[in-house]
């Protein structure tokens, strides 16, 4: 029989060799997602020579066959005197018969890189769009034109008819319009689909908002993952996939589920040089936020048009209400109102009855109102994908507006409990976080960034915050000091067994709160919203970690110590960080938009900076 003490002196054996094979497997399961990691990228590189090989070909060409007939549809048919950028180029492509993706942002004119080539070939082109709202508009559109084109959807009543054209020979239809529901559910619209194929009537097909396939898109729909089946079951037919989404990950993704990886990618910039881009300081009081958007709303964006975002559909009722009462004149838009309510809004709002509309995303896809004048967020946006799709529904008109964001620390752990677990939520999050507590980078130029795009130092033109402050030198923060003392809070935690929330961990570093979590030193000579920007600064560079803990009701976020901050106890530790500086919204009304023309001197300083 073996003593207690042999006992207790085995357990601690064996969880010696517990923390062992832990030690080994976390270095597997890291040895693992590098593999992964590294595949991918083999698998990009391969797909980018393939459509980097297609992309040799001047697609801009005027030499093809079909130049003549195409100038003439431009002219006669869509009245429109010349192509935008790369339009001439998708239409090249697709009557080559090759398969392509094309990025451009909204409003570039995606439609007529499919609508034109449909009427140059006999056939028909299937268009699948996800919202019908969209389809309605664009069958109008083509029907005021006299071009022949019908839409299925659950609710249309000539879905027979438009079903019966799909095999009948003699149906003028040259467009039909499907939603994706159709192609994943519906055995008599495949079969015709088939039967329209045999005959060789199926000329094209156009996946509109394509970025819908992916689940790292912002608008994720399940049934445009099915698509894949089109290259297998019409392997002669042109697919053209087109979005506004131009992130790397996003379009890998999207062609992968399509099958047409490695296909020619035709994508133009997604610079929006009238689009002024500022963060502003989030106060932590409701009422104070009421106030800033009251200031703005009252002063510096008096008569214009705009959209306020914010993160939930209470926040989005709460501000209604909270504006409603200070005498603005706004309305509300989430996804669990009636489709006749939400309507009402959007018509209201477009009417300029309301000068702005509190929603949440849903309000998105399909907004078409050229003169948004300002978009301001209430909470960051989940993603840098997300954010420049909700801001650049502003200026649509090519003048000047502007795209505000209030961030605070605390926002990070709302939209992070709401997102995470996974990985690449978080990296996208964490994108978000470095653009707003960006303190010496354009902010243009860190959205370039995410779009893979150089859109040169130049190009911001004062057209953000950071660079209309650019006289005042950016300071610098020494952190080694600052990781240390958290790193020994940790520890102090640790052994009280206690978990901290940023607000803890903050209190605990300027001695405040608990009394065994206080670090040894002096109280840190930084104001404490510095502090605050430090953490979100450590958390994107993983000297912090957040801790998600779900309860019945809700998930509580915790921070602790990151994988990187063993790197503290190097002799040579080093790490700094910019300081933001802190900018406030000159609230006073701007010289109307249509002055932009006049180069206004150095547009002056429209920031008091503190
Ligand atoms: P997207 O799908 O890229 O957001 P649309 O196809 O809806 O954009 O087009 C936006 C607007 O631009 C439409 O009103 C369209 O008629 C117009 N448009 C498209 N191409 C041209 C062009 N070459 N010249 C002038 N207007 C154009
Ligand atoms: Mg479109
Ligand atoms: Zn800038």
């Amino acid at each position: 029989m073996k003593t207690i003490d042999e006992l207790e002196q085995e357990i601690a054996n064996v969880e010696k060799q517990l923390g062992e094979v832990d030690a080994e497997l976390t270095k597997w399961k890291s040895r693992q997602r590098e593999l992964h990691m590294k595949r991918d990228l083999i698998i990009k590189c391969i797909d980018k020579i393939k459509s980097d090989a297609l992309s040799q070909k001047d697609w801009s060409g005027i030499s093809y066959d079909w130049y003549e007939e195409v100038k003439k549809k431009l002219k006669d048919v869509f009245k429109i005197k010349s192509f935008r950028p790369r339009q001439l180029s998708v239409i090249n492509c697709t009557l080559s018969g090759e398969d392509a993706l094309v990025v451009m942002p909204t409003g570039a004119g995606k439609s007529l890189c499919f609508q034109l080539p449909a009427l140059v070939k006999p056939g028909l082109t299937v268009v699948i769009s996800p919202l019908v709202s969209l389809m309605e508009d664009q069958v109008r559109s083509l029907t005021e034109k006299n071009i022949p084109a019908m839409l299925i959807s659950s609710g249309s009543k000539d879905a027979n008819i438009a079903l019966n054209a799909l095999k009948d020979t003699n149906a003028p239809i040259k467009l039909l319009y499907v939603t994706p529901e159709r192609l994943a559910k519906s055995k008599r619209f495949m079969a015709n689909l088939q039967k329209c194929y045999e005959q060789g009537r199926l000329q094209r097909i156009a996946i509109d908002e394509v970025h819908c396939c992916s689940q790292w898109g912002h608008d994720f729909r399940p049934d445009y993952k099915h698509l894949g089946i089109l290259r297998k079951t019409f392997p002669n037919v042109p697919i053209l996939g087109l979005t506004a989404t131009a992130t790397s990950h996003v379009l890998t993704d999207v062609q992968k589920i399509l099958n047409i990886s490695g296909c020619l990618l035709i994508k133009s910039t997604f610079n929006r040089p009238n689009l002024f881009y500022q963060i502003l300081e989030k106060p932590s009081s409701k009422d104070e936020c009421l106030n800033i958007l009251e200031s703005l709303l009252k002063h510096r964006y008096k008569n214009e048009s705009g959209i306020i975002y914010t993160y939930s559909i209470k926040d989005s009722q709460d501000i209604t209400e909270g504006l409603r009462k200070r005498g603005l004149k706004v309305g509300c838009y989430h996804a669990e109102m009636e489709a006749d309510m939400k309507s009402k809004m959007h018509t209201k709002w477009h009417e300029g009855y309301y000068q702005a509309i509190v929603a949440t995303l849903a309000f998105g896809m399909g907004i078409d109102k050229p003169n948004v004048r300002f978009v301001i967020h209430h909470t960051i946006s989940k993603t840098m994908e997300n954010y420049y799709q909700e801001s650049g529904r502003a200026g649509r008109d090519g003048l000047r507006a502007e795209c505000v964001m209030l961030y605070r620390m605390q926002d990070i752990f709302k939209i992070s409990s709401m997102v995470m677990p996974s990985i690449e939520n978080k990296d996208q999050l964490y994108g978000m976080i470095k653009y707003c507590i960006s303190g010496n980078r354009c902010r243009r130029q860190l959205l370039a960034e995410y779009f893979d795009e150089n859109w040169g130092d130049t190009d911001c033109d004062e057209m953000c915050d950071i660079c209309c402050n650019s006289q005042t030198p950016a300071q610098e923060l020494d952190l080694e000091l600052h990781c240390k003392t958290l790193a020994s809070i940790f520890s102090n935690a640790n052994k009280q067994d206690v978990k901290l929330t940023a607000q803890k961990l903050l209190d605990a570093w300027f001695l405040k709160g608990s009394v065994p979590l206080r670090h040894k030193g002096l109280e840190p000579r930084i104001s404490r919203s510095l502090a605050e920007d430090v953490i979100a600064y450590l958390l994107t560079e993983g000297y912090l970690e957040e801790d998600y803990h779900y309860t019945a009701y809700t998930t509580i976020v915790y921070i602790k110590a990151g994988p990187n901050m063993y790197l503290i106890n190097d002799p040579d530790f080093k790490l700094k960080m910019c300081i933001r500086r802190y900018c406030t919204f000159d609230t006073r009304k701007r010289a109307p938009a249509d002055d932009e023309s006049e180069p206004s001197p150095k547009k002056s300083k429209i920031f008091v900076v503190d």
